[in-house]
């Protein structure tokens, strides 16, 4: 089932939470909502499910209009960070219980709700739980029986909300990497919230990526990454370096370093602030022409990346290079060495608009 979101606007009081949000969700798709604390994502995901109702604006689930319908009537499966399982109940009859308060017209019998139950179970790998009570399950198990739980009464759209928030890292890497496949298996129109930038690239088949209550960007993971349409997306979205640069006769310079702007860009001279990432820079002990000049402030590494931070003057921020870790044992940096940095791409944006470089 397909999801349109048409000029959505939510407040609470005052507070204008949700600002002409535009979103079409195609059938089958796994979208993320990503963004800070307090963006609106979990407004968002509410107004979808019905929990909330929106000031202005409609929603689509495929060709029905929905705006009004009240939640128990949308067929949305929705999942908190920490979803309460009945601890009094085990596995299976969580799982089971939304079955049994079915209204009686559509109710299963107690053999066909065994079945699903059992289904159920199969697919989230934990039948060999069935019998276990909610405080014998780790963390981890007990959000799969949760998410088993709103699939139960086969949803037409799953709604996730910081599934996996709860979780401890290594955990939240294994279950969303189970996610995907899942949704592989059941193919069913899902969105989830994640503040988790990993999260989101790892899982997402797009991503909407939000900021004080707007949409910033729409994209797969590779296009929200690779060419992020606003300042926000490319800080967001993995580490950036944030250097002034100046424009002047069609180049842009930073420190020693320049580089012809294409001419049908037609920039006028004027300072910008230009956006390097880390693994996008090269780096060298030997004089190289064209290149920003600094000196290492400091090293560490970190599993099998290394990062070093690179002075320049007084006037910038220190340029952090990151490297894998046998080319920076190979030119053996310390710190006090003198290197020279060449941006392999580089992002600028005028007025709202992106210029990208590739060197
Ligand atoms: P987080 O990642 O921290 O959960 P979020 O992006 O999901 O944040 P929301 O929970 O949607 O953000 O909240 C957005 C803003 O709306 C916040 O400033 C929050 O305080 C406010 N807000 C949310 N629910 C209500 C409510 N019921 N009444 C008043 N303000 C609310």
């Amino acid at each position: 089932m397909s999801i349109a979101l048409n000029n959505i606007n939510k407040y609470f009081g005052n507070f204008h939470v949700l600002k002409n949000i535009n979103l079409k969700v195609e059938n089958n798709e796994l979208v993320a909502l990503l963004g800070p604390s307090g963006c609106g994502k979990t407004s968002l995901l509410r107004v979808i499910a019905g929990l909330e109702m929106v000031d202005k604006g409609e929603i689509f689930f495929g060709q029905h209009e929905v705006t009004s319908v009240p939640i128990a009537k949308r067929k949305v499966g929705f999942m908190y960070q920490q979803y309460a399982l009945f601890r009094h109940m085990t596995v299976f009859d969580n799982i089971a219980f939304g079955l049994h308060i079915q209204p009686r017209a559509i109710r299963k019998s107690r053999q066909q709700i065994k079945e699903k139950v059992q289904q159920l179970l199969s697919l989230i790998q934990l039948e060999w739980l069935a019998m276990a009570y909610p405080e014998q399950l780790s963390g981890g198990q007990k959000q799969r029986v949760a998410l088993a739980r709103c699939l139960a009464i086969d949803p037409a759209i799953l709604l996730l909300d910081e599934p996996f928030g709860a979780l401890d890292a290594q955990v939240r890497k294994t279950l969303r990497r189970w996610l995907r496949d899942l949704h592989q298996t059941i193919h069913l129109t899902s969105i989830f919230v994640t503040h988790d930038q990993d999260e989101a690239l790892d899982v997402a088949d797009r991503i909407v990526v939000m900021n004080q209550g707007k949409i910033e960007q729409i994209g797969t993971p590779v296009q929200v990454y690779q060419q992020p349409k606003t300042p926000f997306v490319t800080q967001f979205l993995g580490d950036v370096n944030i250097v002034h640069g100046i424009i002047e006769n069609g180049k842009l310079r930073i420190n020693n370093f320049w580089q012809i702007i294409s001419p049908e860009d037609n920039l006028p001279d004027q300072d910008v602030m230009v956006y390097i990432r880390p693994h996008e820079i090269n780096i060298s002990k030997s004089y190289t022409d064209n290149t920003i000049i600094g000196t290492i402030h400091y090293l560490h590494s970190s599993g099998p990346v290394y990062y070093l931070d690179v002075f320049i003057s007084d006037d910038d921020p220190i340029i952090e290079v990151m490297l894998i870790q046998q080319q920076a044992l190979k030119y053996q940096f310390a710190i006090g060495d003198t290197v020279y940095l060449k941006p392999e791409s580089v992002h600028i944006f005028m007025q709202e608009q992106l210029i990208e470089f590739m060197i």
